[in-house]
């Protein structure tokens, strides 16, 4: 069994309090469990949309920091965006950070961070861009690899998308993928965190991740998740983190090179598949709600303007061919069918 390298800790460092107590309880509950945590994490600047939000109480926190090195024997990790944060962790001797994904979208901030590490014995690990951007997100790596930055990883958010609904971020496993290839010896982490934006999405997440090969995990733990600060509803405890790997599958990765592409294929598919019935569930909610709104109402079932857009909807993104038409025939025949079931049901 192959464990995963594991970055752990809560979004952000409240009270000195919370802090040890989250780390106490992940050595107990998860590293003495047979878990190895690889770094605890946690932020002390946050870059939070709204100025009102808690932004994380800066400097003091390194010293709570040591007190988790000294006390639990954990490597700590935090998230820098300025030379100025570079500087500050060396002063606490921090010698592992993060680029959040705020920061590595923007070139100039990488180039000042990248020269602020130059030559420097960091670990730094470079999250994709928030926005859709292979090409962004290999650039800011490239920038500290140039920069002979001891050791650089890549840990894979999601993208902001207003059109996902499930997730908070949008997992789009092809960027990763890609940045896999572009750079194999790269340890390839996944945020299962800030993707799933709420805990219940965790564990399908992080399987996903392990699946599709990568090297590890970053998650976000707290000893109080329903008292955070910051990010309250994608936080669990360190125990839920021990039951969460505990439940995942660690599959061996098979040697033939063949076998192994075959099997990140057939992984994608079934996420496909995920996301297609979740959505399918979530579209009979819509109908459950839109037939109880016809009965009370007088209204009848069905309503040809409203098929016949929706048949629209499809045969723009689907047809390409005789398959693809048939398909969308047949498929529409039996949505439109179950969608009259419902309501006549109700
Ligand atoms: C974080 O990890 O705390 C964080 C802010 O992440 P991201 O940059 O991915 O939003
Ligand atoms: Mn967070």
């Amino acid at each position: 069994m192959n464990l995963p390298f594991l970055i752990t800790g809560p979004c952000a460092a409240e009270s000195e309090e919370q802090v040890i107590s989250t780390a106490r309880l992940l050595f107990e509950k998860v590293e003495m469990q047979g878990f190895h945590i690889h770094y605890f994490r946690t932020g002390i600047w946050k870059p939070r949309s709204n100025p009102k939000s808690f932004k994380g109480v800066g400097e003091k926190a390194f010293l709570w920091l040591q007190r988790v090195e000294k006390e639990f024997g954990f490597k700590v990790c935090v998230e820098v965006a300025t030379p100025e944060h570079v500087v500050c962790c060396e002063k606490y001797g921090i010698k592992n950070v993060w680029i959040g994904s705020r920061t590595s979208v923007n070139p100039f901030m990488v180039e000042e961070l990248a020269n602020a590490m130059k030559e420097k014995d960091f670990t730094v690990m470079v999250k994709n861009p928030i926005i859709s951007d292979l090409a962004l997100w290999k650039g800011a790596i490239e920038r500290f690899l140039t920069n002979n930055i001891s050791n650089v990883m890549a840990i894979h958010r999601g993208v902001a998308d207003s059109n996902e609904n499930i997730f908070r971020n949008a997992p789009i496993w092809e960027i990763p993928i890609e940045l896999k290839v572009a750079y194999p010896n790269i340890p390839l982490l996944c945020d299962i965190s800030h993707i799933a934006g709420h805990r219940k999405y965790l564990r399908q997440i992080a399987q996903i991740a392990l699946d599709l090969g990568f090297d590890g995990l970053m998650a976000e733990i707290h000893a109080h998740p329903q008292t955070a600060l910051s990010d309250a509803q994608q936080q669990i405890t360190p125990k839920e983190l021990y039951q969460l790997l505990s439940e995942l599958h660690f599959k061996q990765l098979s040697t033939s090179p063949i076998e192994k592409m075959l099997q990140k294929e057939r992984n994608m598919i079934e996420h496909i598949d995920t996301q297609i019935a979740q959505l399918l569930q979530k579209r009979w909610k819509t109908i459950d709600r839109i037939a109880q709104i016809k009965r009370d109402n007088n209204i009848q079932i069905v309503n040809a303007k409203q098929f016949n857009k929706i048949k629209n909807i499809y045969t723009q993104y689907l047809t390409e061919d005789r398959l693809s038409a048939e398909f969308i025939r047949q498929y529409l025949e039996l949505l439109h069918y179950t969608s009259i079931q419902r309501q006549k049901e109700l």
